[in-house]
């Protein structure tokens, strides 16, 4: 049986979602202990129950120890089962991550699933719903299969309480090659409030306006009117010919409008300069979809500390080899 460390390099979520990801494709059931060592409250949290009880329904695994707190469990899957689940987190923890978890095993079923998710949608250290799906799920499609996803009501931290809904059409996963990023077509930035004044997102695109130097008719100021509780969330999305990639500011309590814009724009800023196609974000996402293709390349900027775990992780379920080579000053080429 594989074993995992959770404590390796990163220590966080992501060693389990992998694991489990790739635990379902492959049929290898693994065993993980030390769980988010690295994190200040170790163990499973009710996001990563809510991906391992996924998981177990999705692959009808044994799982033992998916327990709240639980710093190991074993996973030992069965048989793929597409079709419809509806999985709720339960706090605001990040449901977009639930999905990643089981993704790639539903789109190598052998027939469509339809999903409920639901959970946070734009958490801080979580792919927010605008990037799953207009930067992360265009690749997959990208890639061969037919996965659409709507938002029905974002859940913002603390109050929690968003929803999603996807369909999966499966296809094997090809290989894809983004070594170039070709010319910006199109950006824009939307800045939404839920249940807070309207002029923090007012605020946040002055600043957008002004450090991007994009005119007014890109910027969107927009009031949500259904989700539980406050939340603030600025979206700056980058489109080129090849390519959507999507930064984001998160409104914080105790942090002003002008940061939180500050915050985001420094992303894009840095991801336009580098004229790459990949970020940093979705550097360390694309490499499980890749790995189980088979092969594939990005050029991207300087590669995380997840990117790097996650790599690990990987090499203990599929033998494939996977390069990190600096080809610039902020360039950095993966090749799987
Ligand atoms: P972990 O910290 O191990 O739970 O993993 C967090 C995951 O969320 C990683 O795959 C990150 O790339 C992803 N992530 C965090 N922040 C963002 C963001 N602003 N946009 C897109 N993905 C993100």
């Amino acid at each position: 049986m594989i074993v995992i460390d959770g404590s390796h390099g990163e220590g966080g979520g992501q060693i389990l979602r992998t694991a489990l990801a790739l635990s379902l494709v492959t049929g290898q059931p693994f065993r993980i202990e030390n769980i988010r060592s690295g994190r200040r409250k170790p163990g499973l949290m009710r996001q990563h129950l809510t991906a391992v009880n996924a998981a177990k329904a999705v692959g009808d695994a044994d799982v033992d120890g998916n327990t709240i707190g639980s710093q190991r469990f074993s996973f030992h899957p069965r048989i793929l089962k597409s079709g419809k689940y509806h999985f709720a987190v339960g706090t605001a923890g990040s449901c977009t991550l639930v999905l990643q978890t089981i993704l790639p095993a539903l789109i190598m079923s052998d027939g469509p699933s339809e999903l409920i998710l639901e959970g946070g949608t734009h958490n801080p250290f979580a792919p927010p719903f605008d990037f799953l799906k207009r930067s992360f799920l265009a690749l997959i499609n990208r890639m061969g299969p037919t996965v659409s996803a709507g938002l029905e009501k974002p859940g913002f931290y603390p109050a929690g309480g968003g929803r999603f809904i996807v369909a999966i059409e499966p296809a094997s996963l090809k290989k894809i090659r983004l070594n170039r990023r070709g010319e910006i077509i199109h950006g824009q930035a939307v800045a939404k409030v839920a249940n807070l004044p309207l002029n923090i997102a007012q605020r946040e695109l002055k600043v957008v306006r002004k450090e991007m130097e994009w005119d007014p008719s890109r910027l969107k100021a927009v009031a949500v009117d259904n989700a539980n509780g406050p939340g603030n969330v600025l979206t700056i999305e980058v489109e080129s010919d090849t390519i959507t990639e999507v930064f984001t500011g998160f409104g914080e309590r105790g942090v002003s409008a002008e940061n939180v814009a500050k915050r985001a724009v420094k992303q894009a800023q840095e991801y336009l300069a580098a004229d790459v196609p990949v970020g940093r974000f979705l550097a360390d996402q694309l490499l499980v979809p890749m790995a189980i293709a088979g092969g594939g390349s990005y050029l991207t900027l300087s590669p995380s500390l997840h990117t790097r775990t996650n790599v690990d992780i990987i090499r203990s379920f599929l033998d494939v080899n996977i390069d990190i080579q600096q080809v610039g000053s902020e360039q950095w080429k993966i090749v799987i």
